[in-house]
């Protein structure tokens, strides 16, 4: 078993909705421990940096609207980045999170349990890194060395 870290964000729509503490108690009940932390406003710079990877999908432009806090439906410019670490984390905090589209995510996942569609975009709570490799870089882009304890 791999101890590996991934990164987390508490979405605006999931701050907004006070969904956090929520979100954190999923985490921990299923053994992952929080490392990381901080509130952070999303600028269309780090927006576009996390989903580089993803900037030639049709809902790209919602999606940059969304992580800023600007889209729509919610007007609330809080992100909370957090990174866990434990065994298999990467994966082990996937099944937690569950599917992207709220409407396929599993009930007990914090997408099937909170998570809503709105004018086409996916308002799913939280982001977590999709594979250790997304985890490395994306854990650099929000978080300095010094931030992330142990
Ligand atoms: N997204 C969306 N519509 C889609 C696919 C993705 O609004 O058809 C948004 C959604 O917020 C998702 C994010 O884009 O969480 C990143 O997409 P990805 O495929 O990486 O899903 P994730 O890794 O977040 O499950
Ligand atoms: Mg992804």
């Amino acid at each position: 078993m791999a101890i590996e870290k991934t990164l987390i964000l508490i979405k605006p729509d999931g701050m907004k909705r006070r969904l956090a503490g929520i979100a954190i108690d999923r985490f921990e009940t299923a053994g992952f421990d929080m490392v990381a932390a901080k509130i952070v406003t999303v600028t269309e710079d780090l927006a576009r940096e996390h989903y580089a990877l993803l900037k030639e999908m049709p809902f790209f432009p919602n999606l940059i609207q969304f992580i800023k806090g600007d889209f729509h439906g919610v007007p609330d410019r809080r992100v909370l980045a957090m990174v866990y670490k434990g065994e298999n984390a990467v994966k082990g905090i996937r099944a937690v999170v569950g599917a992207t589209n709220p409407e396929q995510a599993a009930p007990g996942t914090i997408r099937g349990s909170f998570g809503r569609i709105s004018q086409g975009n996916f308002e799913n709570v939280v982001h977590a890194s999709g594979n250790p490799e997304e985890a490395d870089r994306e854990i650099k882009i929000w978080f300095r060395p010094e931030e992330v304890i142990g």
